[in-house]
């Protein structure tokens, strides 16, 4: 990879992180065939374009693809222990991982989540999902 790219992923990276720090889901559009990422990629998956554009993700609601229950974990999130994390599927179509915020007992695949980014952390670690009381 070259400079100019590796230059192109940071700014992609640190405008995902700043995105988050302002309560905003950044990703990216590839403007040769409309697919969208999040977090943003400076290289098209599907057609391998590098034509790519920052947009916000509006959706921030979708459900639980999959998750685990950590009971060991790196120091920084020690006081948290256990906590879930849980791959989201956005009502939008993308995927991301993310903490599960919820009663342990009431986690199930394709529970519906909502954002709920977490003010005390920095950078990526502010993405959570809560889970939807569904009554
Ligand atoms: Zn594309």
């Amino acid at each position: 990879m070259d400079e100019k790219k590796v230059l192109e992923l940071s700014r992609f990276t640190a405008t995902y992180t700043e995105g988050l720090e302002k309560g905003l889901l950044v990703g990216s559009q590839c403007t040769n065939c409309g697919a969208v990422y999040l977090p943003p990629r400076p290289i098209c998956l599907d057609c391998k374009s590098t034509n790519m554009q920052l947009l916000e993700i509006t959706s921030k609601n979708g459900k639980l693809l999959t998750y685990t229950i950590i009971h060991i974990g790196p120091p920084q999130f020690r006081d948290i222990l256990p906590y879930v994390v849980g791959i989201v599927e956005l009502d939008s179509g993308q995927r991301i991982t993310a903490f599960i915020e919820g009663e342990h007992s009431k986690l199930a695949i394709g529970k519906r989540v909502e954002l709920s980014l977490d003010p005390e952390r920095k950078g990526n670690s502010r993405l959570r999902f809560r889970l939807v009381d569904e009554g």
